[in-house]
């Protein structure tokens, strides 16, 4: 193995004591920060997900509001419970654990959110915003791999960064975010329609890969050099791994986030930062 591994834990270990002196600052001045989650139903990963959003509240100094709906709640009992947050002025952020049961639609309960409070920067307030490049609240992930990038020093200027995949929670906004002025690479946005794949991950100085498939990128389709970032979480029986073969990878890369332990564990410190960064512009 030759790649530097590019670990998220040091920068998300770093961003969270940041964000609990942003808060500490806020309570000296008799303003308190708030994390609310509303979760739908009893799938167990979302369940750990959420727990872990708490955990990291708290020990970030933050209030937690923790609203666990039965399967079968309404789409109007749903935005109920996001009404309600949004008027309660101790919440500062407010996460809808996505995806929502079948039935319900996750875009309208994201919708209802005041995008002041908009924590996973979803809201299509806050994506217009990302567009105009003038986002404050800027989704998780997306922003989380961006830290990794400036951490490391990985140079984006006029480099060929290759998404795969254009969800609205990963691969669109990051694709915006890496072809954002300042930051300027030069982004081709995969899908499951692209053609010659193979041609682009072997073009590309940078290659991140967000579609959900273990193993999906090989060492040999790289370009030497490269730096692979792995947003991919697959529960298999040989345990988690990303959407990046990183035995073979770590061969060629020149840089490439492990899983676990790369984008993951940034994806919670982010939205911590955009909890607090809505309550200070809240508080002005
Ligand atoms: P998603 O909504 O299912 O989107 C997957 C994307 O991959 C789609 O745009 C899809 O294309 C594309 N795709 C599928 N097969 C492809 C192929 N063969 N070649 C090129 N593109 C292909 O998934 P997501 O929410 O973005 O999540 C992606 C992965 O990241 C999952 O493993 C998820 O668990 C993980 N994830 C991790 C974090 C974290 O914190 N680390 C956060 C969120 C997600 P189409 O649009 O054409 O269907």
């Amino acid at each position: 193995m030759s790649a530097e591994i590019l670990s998220g834990k040091d920068v998300a270990a770093a961003l969270r004591a940041e964000v609990a002196d942003r808060v500490a600052v806020l309570a000296g001045r008799g303003k308190s920060v708030g994390l609310a989650t509303i979760l739908v139903g009893d799938d167990a990963a979302s369940q750990i997900y959420v727990r872990s959003k708490h955990r990291a509240a708290e020990k970030a100094g933050m209030l937690s509001f923790d609203h666990h709906l039965p399967a079968g709640t309404s789409q109007e009992q749903v935005e109920r419970v996001v009404a309600s947050m949004n008027r309660n002025k101790d919440v500062s952020g407010i996460i809808i654990q996505l995806p929502l049961p079948a039935g319900l639609d996750g875009n309208r309960a994201v919708g209802a959110i005041d995008p002041a409070k908009d924590a996973d920067g979803l809201h299509p307030h806050n994506l217009g915003l990302l567009a105009l490049e003038r986002s404050a609240l800027r989704p998780a992930t997306p922003d989380g791999i961006m830290r990794i990038l400036e951490h490391y020093g990985v140079e984006t200027d006029g480099k060929v960064a290759l998404v795969l995949g254009r969800s609205v929670l990963v691969g669109k906004p990051l694709g915006l975010m890496l072809g954002a002025k300042g930051v300027d690479a030069t982004v081709i946005q995969a899908h499951s329609r692209t053609r010659d794949l193979d041609d682009l991950i072997g073009r590309a100085d940078i290659v991140v890969a967000a579609i959900g498939k273990p193993g999906f990128v090989m060492g040999d389709q790289l370009k030497p050099g490269a730096v692979v970032i792995d947003v991919g979480i697959n529960r298999t029986p040989e345990g988690l791994v990303g959407d990046v073969d990183f035995e073979s990878a770590a061969d060629v890369a020149g840089a490439i986030t492990p899983v676990p332990g790369g984008v993951g564990v940034m994806t919670v410190a982010s939205l911590l930062a955009n909890t607090v960064t809505a309550a200070e512009l809240t508080a002005g």
